[in-house]
């Protein structure tokens, strides 16, 4: 038997909608900028006739299941919220062709991507790797993965409102690369697992949230969620 220096962690999970058993994590993956409206409020427009799609990864120990608090994290002056549909893979898939890409997903979620603005914009802006601004730790928020097999989601609102009110507002039929496309994408690169999320990207009206704040969200078809945030840690 394998012993160990000290107790490793447990394996990361989901809860499932209707079973009882958790979605095991392997890897987060995201996109960025995937929404017109969003890539031009960050002042970087994105032209889908001459660029791919790019993505960056979190570390899965920064996964926090919706519904909880998170402290207001350190050495940021602006922690944004982005609200986002999150697909889910069920199946290994590598060269995954766009019209076999629904073969790989077991499901979907709502999900937020928590980023330290600040410190995101510097590092973009000197050429320096965003870890710092999005690598955050409890900052991969995501809600019960709902199976749906096989499923493409092609349109369904995607909403986020803080304290009731409503900030951004959008639709999944607005995603640059739609989910065929970013598997397929993204399959160039890694061979996808079970387990893995992808993060498909934040429609517009991102900002920040506060001590205090309670964010709620949610993905037409898909589900809810939410988060709160605490003091400062
Ligand atoms: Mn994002």
């Amino acid at each position: 038997m394998t012993t160990y220096l000290w107790n490793p962690p447990p394996p990361l999970s989901l809860p499932v909608r209707g079973k009882s058993e958790r979605f095991p994590i392997n890897r987060l993956f995201f996109v960025g900028r995937n929404y017109h409206a969003h890539a031009v409020e960050m002042g970087k427009p994105v032209d889908k006739s001459a660029e791919r799609p790019f993505y960056f990864t979190k570390s899965p120990q920064t996964l926090l299941e919706s519904s909880a608090t998170t402290a207001y994290p350190p050495e940021t002056k602006n922690f944004h919220y982005e609200m986002e549909l999150v697909v889910a893979i069920g199946k290994a898939g590598f060269r995954v062709s766009a019209d076999r890409a629904h073969e790989i997903i077991y499901g979907y979620a709502a999900g937020l991507d928590m980023t330290r603005r600040d410190l995101q914009l510097v590092a973009r802006d000197k050429g320096r790797p965003w870890d710092l601004g999005k690598d955050v730790e409890e900052s991969s928020v995501c809600a019960e993965i709902v199976p749906m097999a096989g499923v493409v989601i092609e349109r369904g609102e995607i909403a986020l409102q803080v304290n009731g009110q409503t900030k951004q507002q959008s639709n999944i039929d607005k995603l640059i690369w739609n989910i065929r496309e970013i598997i397929a994408d993204l399959s160039l690169f890694y061979h996808l697992q079970p387990g893995d999320l992808i993060y498909t990207g934040t429609p517009e009206g991102v900002g920040p949230v506060v001590p205090g704040d309670a964010i709620t969200g949610h993905v037409q078809g898909v589900g809810e969620i939410s988060l709160r945030i605490g003091a400062a840690s």
